[in-house]
């Protein structure tokens, strides 16, 4: 395989910057651009060497530097690896890069080094894909999750249940290869058995998915109310506290950017902000559809209403938009004297939390309420294992719909080897996930969403 290099710091000024490189030619490589200070001593792996890097042919110092070397196949990715620690800033680690280059490297493409590691067996694809969840962690909850998968906890979960389904399908086997031992209604019978303990093991990780999506997507929350009801003001002070975290995510939005506070440990994404900020009046401005769009997208829309006003229709409207979402109304402005809008009728039979976003007061009770909707509490203390990925939580879903096949086919009498294909396709769907039976396609998609140099 090619030797490929790579910036794996975060461009810009910094203390340091790393270069990696990993192939067969790194230490070649090496030799031709990196003068260590002592030339005497062998090389070792597992240890960092002092030096200048140079330009070979005028031998120009391009910067003093320390260079780890790992040698295959205990590294990164299995081979020969060697990370080039240099002045961080944007000009001496593309200068180096250009000098791996030149010299025998090619440019890694993102994700690169982890999907080497994945190809070459040292980790499976469920452990690279928590590389990059863990890379992108906007909460502790979040990166806490995501190392217990990348030290292998959700692979080993499913290598057991695969291991359970091969059990069943090597029976079958010896029952079609052998029919005169006439093991059938055997094989038939603990093959019931282990399927329905398969088929709850799924459920139950399967279930574990409405957590692990809100530890790492978040809850998308909706601000909705009239002009002047106090959306901004609301936005800003939660996004002042010290809990906000502001994130700018690239991929799909690049032009955007995402505003995060964090409520017991659990990312709260604030939709379309930027729209909310700039149009004082959702529903006047953008018109009863796009606000009905925005709730519908949210998971949590929160109403606030301006307390010293009367109800309007346009309040009405907001209200009906909300009934059948999770949501959360707020008289905003009790501050002010002319407490009048919780005499309304209407508003006495909902559930309200008073605030003023001015004057700081009742925050926390909106935050208290919020986190009892969606059980923050309990995520945050839950140490089991949660499927915290879309794609995992379909592939379970396929597994287990054959799994259910394949318990139906056995009821109905059907011949064991159609049996055995709803099996093999339970534990295939399975094997996606730890990526023995993945696509190539699939693994190049999961990896082009890596960053550069990892
Ligand atoms: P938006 O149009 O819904 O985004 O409302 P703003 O946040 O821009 O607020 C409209 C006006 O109400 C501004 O002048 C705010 O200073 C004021 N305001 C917002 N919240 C409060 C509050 O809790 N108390 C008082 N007294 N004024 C508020």
């Amino acid at each position: 395989m090619d030797t490929i290099a790579a910036i794996s710091t975060a461009l810009g000024n910094g203390g340091i910057g790393i270069i990696r490189m990993s192939g067969d030619k790194c230490f070649d490589i090496l030799d031709k651009i990196f003068v260590p200070k002592n030339k005497s001593k062998k090389i070792e792996g597992y240890k960092m060497k002092y030096g200048n890097i140079i330009s070979p042919e005028n031998k120009e110092i391009i910067d003093e530097v320390l260079v780890s070397y790992f040698f295959n196949p205990k590294s990164y990715t299995t081979e020969d690896m060697c990370e080039i620690n240099s002045h961080g800033g944007t000009v001496v680690t593309k200068k180096i890069l250009e000098l791996c280059i030149e010299n025998g490297a090619r440019l890694a493409e993102p994700g690169e080094f982890s999907k080497r590691a994945f190809l070459n067996g040292r980790i499976d694809l469920s452990q690279a894909e928590a590389v990059i969840d863990l890379i992108n962690a906007k909460t502790n909850k979040e990166a806490k999750e995501s190392v217990k998968q990348l030290t292998g906890a959700l692979a080993n979960n499913i290598n057991n249940i695969k291991k359970q389904l091969m059990d069943i399908m090597v029976n079958i086997e010896a029952s079609i290869d052998y029919p005169e031992y006439d093991v059938e209604e055997v094989t038939n019978l603990t093959a019931l058995q282990i399927l329905a303990d398969v088929n709850n093991k799924l459920i139950n990780l399967e279930n574990t998915f409405d957590n692990g999506k809100i530890i790492k997507q978040g809850i998308k929350v909706a601000i909705i109310g009239r002009p002047n009801a106090g959306k901004s003001s609301l936005l800003n002070l939660m996004l002042r506290e010290e809990r906000a975290l502001v994130t700018e995510i690239e991929g799909t939005t690049r032009d955007s950017i995402e505003e995060y506070i964090n409520i017991d440990g659990i990312p709260i994404k604030i939709i379309d902000t930027a729209g909310i900020r700039q149009t004082s009046d959702v529903i006047e401005k953008l018109g009863i559809d796009k606000a009905k769009n925005i709730a519908e997208d949210a998971d949590l829309v929160i109403a606030i209403f301006d307390a010293t006003k009367e109800l309007e229709k346009e309040d009405e409207e907001i209200l009906s938009l909300i009934k059948n979402k999770k949501n959360i109304i707020l008289l905003n402005k009790i501050d002010k004297d002319k407490n009048i809008l919780k005499e309304n009728e209407i508003i006495k039979k909902q559930k309200y939390i008073e605030i003023s976003a001015k004057e700081n007061i009742g925050i926390d009770n909106l935050y208290k309420e919020i986190s009892n909707l969606f059980n923050l509490g309990e995520i945050e203390a839950d140490d089991s294992l949660l499927i915290t990925n879309i794609r995992h939580k379909e592939l379970i879903k396929n597994s287990r719909n054959n799994i259910l096949q394949a318990i139906e086919a056995i009821n109905s009498g059907m011949p064991i080897d159609i049996i055995q294909i709803n099996i093999k396709d339970a534990w295939d769907s399975l094997g996606e996930i730890t990526g023995e039976t993945v696509s190539e396609n699939i693994i190049n998609e999961i990896f082009s969403k890596f960053c550069l140099g990892k």
